[in-house]
């Protein structure tokens, strides 16, 4: 008998720490797009070295907290698990080894990420393993630079819902804007303020408990 295809929302990110607009733009695009599940992969290398850092393994559980109870997000460890950092691509082929050959494979990527892409290991080999979704993100310029538009012009599909095949297009999509950044809750905890309603609840109190992203003191 014949399957209906899958179709998997992958959104990779460092979660330092996974903060609402992570969470609430991933629940939006796996409801709207009607995806099987939506997988947040965390990032094994946090780009950030000048901040008080969170393990690879407390930023990990940090997402586990904050999926748990939601079957559609689920938590991906396997940049984690390799001995080497991973780039986007060794990650994409790594999911694609495991799906059937019709089975859609979804990249979401934040405006920010999005405009970065050219400078990304392989970064077009992307489009053959995935459809690229981009949420718009209000705290981000609006310029996609020169290197993206050729890419743009000749893939983009206006309607995300009629992206078709395993991969190949890339959608503009719509979400709830959210302007909270991973570096504003850091930046907030440094300063010794709240992150409540920024975080979930439960993370929050992972934070607190294990005192991560307090400012150092020389005591
Ligand atoms: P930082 O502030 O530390 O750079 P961040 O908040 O951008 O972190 P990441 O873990 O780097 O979080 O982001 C993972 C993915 O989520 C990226 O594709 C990013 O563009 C997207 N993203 C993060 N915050 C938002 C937001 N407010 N709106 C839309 N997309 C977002």
């Amino acid at each position: 008998m014949a399957t209906r295809p899958r179709r998997i929302g992958i959104l990779g990110g460092t979660f330092n720490p996974v903060h609402i607009a992570h969470l609430r733009g991933a629940l939006e695009v796996a409801e709207f797009m009607e995806l099987d599940e939506l997988r947040l992969i965390p990032s094994a290398r946090p780009p950030h070295r000048d901040t008080p850092q969170a393990s690879a393994e407390q930023r990990l559980e940090m997402v586990r907290l904050a999926v748990e109870g939601e079957t559609r997000l689920t938590v991906d460890d396997r940049e984690l698990r390799r001995d080497k950092p991973s780039f986007t691509i060794d990650t994409l082929e790594s999911v694609r080894a495991e799906l059937g050959k019709d089975d859609q494979v979804f990249l979401i990527l934040g405006w920010d990420a999005f405009c970065g892409l050219p400078g990304w290991h392989r970064w077009q080999e992307l489009l053959e393993h995935s459809h690229i979704l981009v949420l718009q993100r209000p705290d981000a310029d609006s310029e996609a630079p020169e290197a993206l538009r050729d890419v743009i012009a000749a893939r983009n599909v206006i309607d995300p819902l009629t992206l078709a095949g395993p991969g190949g297009q890339i959608s503009f999509i719509w979400q709830t804007p959210l302007a909270v950044s991973a570096t504003q809750v850091r930046q907030l905890l440094g300063e010794g303020r709240s992150v409540r309603y920024l975080v979930p609840d439960a993370v929050l109190t992972y934070i607190q408990t294990h005192g991560l992203y307090r400012a150092q003191t020389d005591s």
